[in-house]
């Protein structure tokens, strides 16, 4: 169950929690065109800040702009709605989840002229794949769906329709005894987790999957910074399941997920089968950045 705080921020204003409701005949609700963003809220030893809002907010105006939905307010307006958020539900740590949807009108598969309405929500929510597998590392599964192809659904948008495709995903791999799915794109090369990104370290080299199947994840991109100043070596390369199969250490990365290690995959242990060392230095690094502690990545956060 979501966490229930006090207010959520529809349309311009704040309403009640109870009261932040839609028609049925929403159009997203029916056809999946939506567009959201998942950010976090962390403590800082000088209060709570926003991890990455500015990037977060262009990336939902980017996908806004994908998809030609018009958002009737600025990136400034929701920046500010987003802190407003956060402060008027008292919250410490939190998700925070803005939402881009077409409202109530038309019913065909081109509303023209209904509303785009836009919706933030903040809740407390921890791991998402769980405290133990943020510590040791968890199991992963093969999907046998494949991630959308790139003129099927056009992946630098954080769109809810393709979450239907995560679901299938995800069920499967929990259904068969796993954690979570790792899905392989059109030509089977290794794709993206069904909300997270990923990355492999095999030989000291750290690889992740290039920008063409995948979602261009902010925590990904965290990642990369961390590695590229920790003058660790990191290529942007496409790799395939048999590479990761013998890969020394595994992770995902996602807002929700964080860094969560992979000691599985497959019925095939990784590396050791606990989180290796590149991994726990990396998620060291990203733990102590959002919570305010390395100056370097000051400029990540966004006091309440
Ligand atoms: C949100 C998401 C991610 C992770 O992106 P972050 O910006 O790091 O939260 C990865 N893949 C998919 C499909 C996503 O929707």
């Amino acid at each position: 169950m979501v966490e229930k705080t006090e207010k959520i921020w529809m349309d311009g204003n704040f309403v009640d929690w109870d009261d932040a409701r839609v028609h049925v005949l929403t159009h997203t609700l029916h056809y999946g065109l939506g567009v959201f963003e998942g950010i976090r809220c962390y403590k800082t030893p000088k209060g709570s800040a926003i991890f990455r809002l500015k990037e977060h907010v262009r990336r939902l105006f980017d996908s806004a702009h994908i998809f030609q939905l018009d958002i009737p307010f600025s990136m400034d307006d929701i920046e500010r709605a987003i802190v407003d958020c956060v402060k008027v539900n008292g919250l410490q740590e939190c998700y925070i989840r803005p939402f881009v949807y077409i409202g109530y009108g038309a019913m065909g598969v081109y509303p023209k002229g209904n509303p785009i309405n836009v919706s933030i929500s903040a809740w407390a929510w921890g791991s998402y794949l769980g405290e133990d597998g943020i510590k040791n590392g968890i199991r992963v599964k093969t999907s046998s769906f494949i991630r959308n192809h790139v003129n099927s659904n056009m992946s630098r948008g954080k769109v809810s329709g393709y979450y239907v495709n995560s679901q299938l995903a995800k069920r499967e791999a929990i259904g068969l005894g796993f954690d979570e799915a790792l899905l392989l794109d059109t030509e089977g090369y290794i794709s993206e987790g069904a909300g997270e990104n990923v990355f492999i370290v095999r030989n000291g080299v750290i690889k992740t999957t290039p920008l063409t199947s995948i979602l261009d994840g902010i925590t990904r991109d965290s990642v990369m910074k961390i590695a590229l100043d920790e003058k660790m070596s990191l290529k942007e390369e496409r790799f395939t399941r048999d590479e990761l199969y013998i890969s020394n250490e595994v992770f995902f990365t996602g807002t929700a997920a964080e860094i969560t290690p992979i000691r599985e995959v497959d019925s095939r242990t990784i590396g050791a089968g606990k989180p290796g060392i590149v991994t726990k230095r990396i998620q060291e690094i990203f733990f102590d950045s959002v919570h305010g502690l390395v100056d370097k990545y000051s400029h990540w956060l966004t006091y309440i």
